[in-house]
């Protein structure tokens, strides 16, 4: 069966089509991964061999695995996804760091734009101190990430709030704001990878080249932050430029972290 799949994954073209295999394979067997080799001798029930069709068959039309598995791990925790939320990338991860070093003792964070609740839920796991709020526009992202809250945390752990930026905070401040917002240029939007086009529009894509969410980030920023607070946004590999000008206008001293690829992914504003 593990052959089977492997094969048509690759005559697919999807990349790296022997993990992708496994993964599958693995769910809906229910069991490890590295269990497969013990495991894949045992018979396989009817509605388990229909199962590995189906995944295979989604897997090569490019949908991502963490949405056919439904789960995606970042920042060692395990969260749900589902195709109203964005699937966290490592690159992320470097910010929840830069979050978790730059947060004082019990103070109050806010992750705008939320998604899966990946920033907002492996920050308050890493520092149950903070008292942290977390955004979305997209209520159907928002059910997700409460959920993932509730699991990972426990109930009330974060403070959810719907609309549109800084809307649903009106007057509160915070010393350190986490965004990844949509900065993937509108304009490319049909020329990307097949596996993006699974993902929720609002999620990724921006108009102005990318930048117009990280514009009215920059605007209203300042008046929710506390005195001395930080606003710490990713940005596109092409954008470090960008945000240290666009930054400075608004009165932040800026400086740029790359990811593991070596590439400008974070940029880090002080007020
Ligand atoms: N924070 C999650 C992560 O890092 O995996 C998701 C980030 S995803 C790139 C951007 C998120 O911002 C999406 O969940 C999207 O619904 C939300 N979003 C887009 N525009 C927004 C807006 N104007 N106000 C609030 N949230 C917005
Ligand atoms: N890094 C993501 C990608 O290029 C984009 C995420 C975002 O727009 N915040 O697929």
């Amino acid at each position: 069966m593990l052959a089977d799949v492997t094969a048509r994954l690759r005559e697919a073209g999807v990349p790296g089509p022997v993990l992708d295999a496994e993964l599958l394979v693995a769910h809906a067997m229910d069991t490890e991964r590295y269990r497969l080799r013990v495991d894949d001798d045992r018979d396989l029930d009817p509605s388990e061999v229909a199962l590995i069709k189906r995944l295979a068959g989604r897997r090569a039309r490019f949908e991502p695995v963490a949405y056919l598995l439904g789960r995606k791990e970042f920042y060692s925790l395990d969260f749900i996804v589902n195709r109203h939320v964005l699937i966290p990338r490592p690159e992320t991860e470097l910010l929840v760091d830069m979050v978790v070093y730059y947060a004082r003792q019990n103070a109050r964070v806010a992750d705008i734009g939320t998604g899966s609740g990946a920033i907002a839920v492996a920050v308050k796991h890493a520092r149950a101190d903070l008292e942290v709020h977390a955004t979305d526009i997209s209520p159907k992202a928002l059910a997700v990430a409460r959920k993932n809250a509730a699991r990972l945390l426990g109930k009330k752990s974060i403070m959810f709030h719907q609309g549109d930026l800084f809307a649903p905070l009106p007057g509160m401040r915070f010393q350190v704001i986490a965004v990844n917002p949509p900065y993937v240029d509108r304009g490319v939007a049909g020329s990307l990878q097949k596996d993006l086009s699974y993902e929720p529009e609002e999620a990724l894509f921006s108009g102005g080249g990318g930048r117009d969410t990280i514009e009215r980030v920059l605007k209203d920023a300042p008046s929710h932050l506390e005195e001395n607070g930080v606003l710490i946004i990713e940005i596109g590999e092409e954008m470090g430029d960008f945000a240290t000008r666009a930054g400075k206008d608004s009165g932040f001293a800026v400086s740029v972290l790359r990811d593991y690829s070596g590439l400008d992914r974070i940029a880090i504003m002080k007020k």
